[in-house]
């Protein structure tokens, strides 16, 4: 690639947010929206939907090592926290892939309750830079100064005995190659401001 077309890519970096049910609820979306917009995100894409399960179904991957993940991150939360968890007799679960694939199926129906919001951000590096504000998964461990640091509050193991996903107000794609899948997903092409 030459000088200008790295500079042009750099520039252009593109990403994924979607404001959850829970932050669309709490009346939350100009605060987020604005935060990205402060931070000199460009806004290049928005809208309010209703997801279906199918979209849904695309959006969260299907590989074993990403729902294992999901699982893996739980256990790693209770053991931090000093929790001390057993997957069968708490969870009825026989191991964190199993776990992972349930909490894949919450965060689905979870997706699917009520309008969430679609943005498509755009500068350097902006896959990192929202990652950043938006702040950790899980609330508890989310920085203050972040979007789940200063707005939410839940837990993993709570929400997984109560057969739902952590409540965390956003979704942001996890790396450049997700943020690519993800933008492709829902948004059109002529949807998105050049
Ligand atoms: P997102 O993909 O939503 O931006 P993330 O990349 O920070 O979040 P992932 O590991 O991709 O986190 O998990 C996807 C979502 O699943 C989280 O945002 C959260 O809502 C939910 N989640 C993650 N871990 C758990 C868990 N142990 N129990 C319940 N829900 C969870
Ligand atoms: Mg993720």
């Amino acid at each position: 690639m030459n000088r200008e077309g790295l500079i042009n890519k750099i520039k252009k970096e593109r990403t994924l947010v979607l404001i959850k049910p829970d932050g669309v609820e709490r009346g939350l979306v100009g605060e987020i929206i604005s935060r990205f917009e402060r931070a000199g995100l460009r806004i290049v894409g928005l809208g309010i939907v209703r997801a279906s399960k199918k979209l849904m179904d695309k959006h969260y991957p299907k590989t074993k090592a990403w729902v294992e993940n999901l699982g893996n991150n739980m256990l790693k939360t209770a053991e931090e926290l000093k929790i001390k968890i057993d997957l069968k007799r708490d969870y009825k679960v026989n191991n964190t892939y199993e776990l992972g694939l349930k909490i894949r199926e919450w965060l689905i129906n979870y997706m699917c309750s009520g309008p969430i919001i679609k943005i498509a951000l755009e500068g350097p590096h902006a896959v990192q830079t929202v990652r950043k504000l938006v702040g950790k998964t899980i609330p508890s461990m989310a920085e203050p100064g972040t979007i789940r640091g200063d707005f939410s509050i839940d837990s993993p193991i709570l929400a997984n005995l109560e057969n739902r996903p952590v409540k965390n107000l956003i979704h942001a794609s996890g790396n450049q190659q997700e943020a690519e899948y993800e933008l492709k997903l829902w948004f059109k092409k002529d949807e998105l401001i050049d």
